[in-house]
């Protein structure tokens, strides 16, 4: 594996509370020195707002000079403010977004999100037509399929869709079983899509928030996982061990059979992350060098 030439990218949240704005210039400083390709910042997730995605972003360039890229979402929205959007983070030097539909309410019975743009293909192709090449556009892509979509084949045609609409790369929600990310890589080959799709790593510290977040988003924790986090629940040294220990060699697996790279759901701390990068024996950058 040779890590100069893989990309790794670290995604953030706006932080939620006056501590949390606090210690973001040193999260980000302790996560800029593996010198990541790019971080990337959430939107409307937990209830965040707009300016709270554009503040951490441009917080997070002051600290580090890295590239940082904002998740936009179209639900709910309209043509014109997300042309708006896409003109100030243009004035701001963004030159990479991440570009999703957004998140339904549960309750909701179609995969339709209200508002001008439907889907992230939509999206996709609302910003291609207003700002030609000038944001790299990176999509949503699910192994384990989006749970409301129809069914795989349906999904799978829903991302083609979003790399037809002009998407640069993609990023992967998370998993735990490496097989299904190479399935869908193979059905990628298949489909003639060449655009990189980079793993989605969810570090393991919390059961019961890792529980939590599966369950909404569809990502599948295999049954001896999920056993060995239930027996470690109340050890929390246990549980990040083996969590470090089971996260560690899916990143091997994925590196070591043709991954591009790795997109950290970092959860806005540092060392779940920078544990696991070395564990897996990346490289640690001499500061300033
Ligand atoms: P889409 O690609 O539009 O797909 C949504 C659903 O519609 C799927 O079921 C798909 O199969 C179906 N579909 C798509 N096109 C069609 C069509 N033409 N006809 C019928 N069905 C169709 N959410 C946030 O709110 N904020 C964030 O910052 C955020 N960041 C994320 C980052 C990553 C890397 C990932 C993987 C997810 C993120 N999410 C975020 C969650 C995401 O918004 C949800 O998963 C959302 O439900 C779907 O977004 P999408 O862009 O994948 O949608």
């Amino acid at each position: 594996m040779n890590a100069s030439s893989i990309h790794f990218s670290f995604e953030l949240f706006p932080p939620r509370t006056p501590v949390g704005w606090d210690k973001l210039p040193a999260l980000a400083s302790a996560l800029a020195a593996v010198q990541p390709a790019f971080f990337s910042v959430t939107y409307g997730a937990g209830g965040s707002d707009q300016n709270g995605t554009y503040d951490t972003l441009i917080r997070v360039v002051e600290q580090t000079g890295i590239e940082t890229a904002p998740h936009l979402t179209c639900i709910g929205s309209t043509r014109a403010k997300i042309g708006a959007l896409l003109d100030r983070y243009k004035a701001a030097g963004v030159t990479r977004i991440v570009a999703l539909r957004g998140d339904l309410p549960a309750t909701a019975v179609s995969s339709e999100a209200p508002g001008e743009l439907r889907y992230a293909s939509e999206l996709v192709a609302f910003i291609r037509q207003t700002h030609g090449d000038h944001f790299a556009l990176e999509v949503a892509a699910y192994p384990e399929m989006h749970p409301q979509a129809a069914n795989p084949d349906a999904d799978f045609d829903a991302f083609r869709r979003k790399v037809d609409a002009g998407a640069s790369g993609a990023v992967t929600q998370y998993f735990y079983a490496a097989e299904a990310y190479f399935d869908f890589m193979e059905r990628c080959a298949r489909a003639g899509i060449t655009i990189p799709v980079v793993p989605g790593i969810m570090p393991i510290t919390n059961h019961a928030q890792l529980m939590r977040f599966s369950a909404a988003c569809g990502a599948d924790i295999p049954r001896w996982i999920r056993l060995r986090l239930e027996q470690y629940q109340d050890d929390k040294q246990a549980l990040q061990d083996f969590g470090l220990e089971v996260v560690t060699r899916l990143c091997r697996t994925l590196l070591d059979n043709g991954a591009p790279g790795l997109h950290f759901y970092t959860l806005n701390q540092a060392e779940p992350t920078l544990r696991l990068w070395r564990h897996l024996g990346l490289p640690m950058p001499i500061p300033g060098s």
